[in-house]
Order: C-alpha cells, then structure tokens, then sequence
C-alpha cells in the first residue's frame, strides 16, 4: 500500500498547471482532493512520476451564476456543493447528490473536477451532471472546448480529457422550483450506491432521468424519458430504467438484482419528482 515514488509539484495558477502538464507529458498527474488519485497510487494501479498540485489554486474554486445557469470551478470541494446556498437553490437535485457522497472528511478534501475526471461510473455527481445536461470546460494549449457530459464520459474510468488538459468549470442549469429526486441504494450508511437514481424536472416540465452505477459510464436512462413522453403512468415507465444499460455484478449484487432495484428506486424518484401527476 505504499505508492511508487514520485514528485510533488504544487501548481501557482491554472497557466502554471498547463505548462508543468505539458512539460512533464504522460508522467504528470493532477492532483486535486486525492481521494481517488492517491488510492490508485497505492494499489500500484497507477505510477505518475510528477504529480502537480491544484488543490488550492483559487480560480478553481469559483461560483457563478450565468445566464440561466450555475458555473461551478472544478476545485470546488463537493462539500462546497452540499453546503451552498446557491447551489441548494437553484440545483437541488445536486446538492442533495453532493451531501450522499462518503462521509464528512471525504467531502471536504473530494472535489467537483476530480469525481468528474475519475469517471467512475459508481460516483454519485457524474450521474447527476448527466441528467442535467451539463456542459465540461476543458482548458488545454490550444485554448479552452467544452463537452456534453454525454461526451465527456467515455468508458469505465476513462473520460475526454486529454493528459494536457484541466477541467475548469463545470455548467449546470439553474432550475429553482422544479421538481427533483435522488435515490441512492447503499447497504452501510456511507457506502457508495449499490444502485442510485436521479430525477429532473426540466424547465419545460419533462423528466431527466440518470443512473448511478449501472453501465462503464454514467447512464441517460432514455427510454423511461421516452415512456413518459408518449404517455406511460409511473410504473410502466420505471419499468424500462434498465433497458440498454449494462449493470455490473459485484459483492454487493448481481446485474440482475440492479436491475430490479434500478426499476425500483426510478419509480420512487418519478414519483417524488412529480412525474406523471
Ligand atoms: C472513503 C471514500 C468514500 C467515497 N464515497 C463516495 C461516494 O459515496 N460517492 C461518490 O461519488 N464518490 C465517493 N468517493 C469518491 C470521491 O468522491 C472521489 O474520490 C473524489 O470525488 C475524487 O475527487 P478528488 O478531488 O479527490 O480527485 P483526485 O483523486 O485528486 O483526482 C482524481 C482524478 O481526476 C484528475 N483530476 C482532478 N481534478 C482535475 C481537473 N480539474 N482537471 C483534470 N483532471 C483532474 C486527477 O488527475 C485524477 O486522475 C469516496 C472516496 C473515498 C476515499
């Protein structure tokens, strides 16, 4: 449990970190909360040789609503996300998925950028920005792009950033009053989602649906949006939370029983979000 050695760089500012990504190339790792880097370096499951620090740069750690949306920096601690009354406001749905991750001590050091980049699909918030249609700002050397979350995450823990890029801001949609759920199934109170549900009303009053934990990437569960639109009650609509998505077996349950519990905790979350009344 003892990692390979390596360097430690703390990066200045977000130019810094580019230039020391992009001098040291595939060698060099970002280092944010270091809740999923640091363990990986210990099971020797990865080996970067420069690890570069952007846990306090500032201009990560910003919060600013636009134009009918929330800009959230990627250094923002998901504790910041839990306790802000901005974010508890405008995207519940978030903050409620946000206050579900670990326990205290990993919310506070855990970041917004890093849970994102990890491209874990058992995390809680990369289901979450899903369902919401949020938008990645990448920053690399030719500038800044940004992606869908649908394009973002591409396969089990592999995301679009490139190895010299940083994620800076993450874009949701404020939507204060609409309707929400998250569900989240865990054997042990601080355990991570065995299963986990999130629901949006959209602001022309349809209903997003994400699963945590159910598929390589986080998963757009479609065909129960679809349902819903042409009509279907909350049951039957539920009833397809699982088609197409590709739920692992693990100690903590077969596909065949995420499946069940995806219908499950869909039906509750459509019901609580308001669908279908
Ligand atoms: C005990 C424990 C319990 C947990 N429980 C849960 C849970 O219930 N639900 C859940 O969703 N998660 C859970 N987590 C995971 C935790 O939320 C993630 O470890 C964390 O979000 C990763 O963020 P970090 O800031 O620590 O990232 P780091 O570990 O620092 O980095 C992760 C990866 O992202 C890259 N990276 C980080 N920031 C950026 C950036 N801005 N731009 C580009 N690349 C970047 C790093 O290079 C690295 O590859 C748990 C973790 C622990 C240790």
């Amino acid at each position: 449990m003892i990692p390979a050695e390596f360097d430690y760089v703390a990066a200045s500012s977000l130019e810094d970190a580019l230039r020391l990504l992009g001098e040291h190339g595939d060698e060099a790792k970002l280092l944010a909360g270091g809740h999923s880097l640091i363990p990986l370096m210990k099971f020797r499951l990865a080996a970067p040789s420069v690890l570069v620090d952007i846990s306090r740069l500032p201009e990560l750690r910003t919060l600013r609503p636009s134009d009918g949306h929330l800009r959230l920096g990627a250094g923002l601690r998901i504790r910041d996300l839990e306790l802000s009354p901005v974010v508890r406001e405008q995207v519940p749905l978030l903050a409620a998925a946000a206050a579900s991750v670990g326990d205290r001590q990993v919310r506070a050091r855990a970041t917004v950028g890093g849970t994102v980049v990890h491209g874990d699909p058992a995390a809680d918030i990369p289901a979450v920005l899903v369902t919401l249609d949020a938008t990645l700002v990448l920053r690399g050397p030719a500038g800044e792009r940004e992606l869908s979350a649908a394009e973002f995450f591409v396969d089990f823990w592999e995301t679009a950033c490139g190895l010299d890029e940083v994620l800076v801001e993450i874009v949701v949609p404020a939507l204060p009053g609409r309707r929400w759920a998250f569900e989240k199934f865990r054997q042990r109170s601080q355990d991570w989602a065995t299963v986990g549900v999130a629901v949006q009303e959209t602001a022309d009053g349809e209903h997003a649906v994400g699963l945590v934990n159910m598929a390589p990437v986080p998963w757009r569960a479609s065909p129960v949006e679809d349902a819903l639109r042409s009509g279907a009650a909350v049951p039957e609509a539920a009833g397809h939370a699982a088609e197409g998505a590709a739920p692992p077996s693990d100690l903590r349950g077969d596909s065949a029983y995420r499946a069940h519990l995806a219908q499950v905790l869909t039906a509750k979350a459509l019901t609580t979000a308001g669908a279908g009344s």
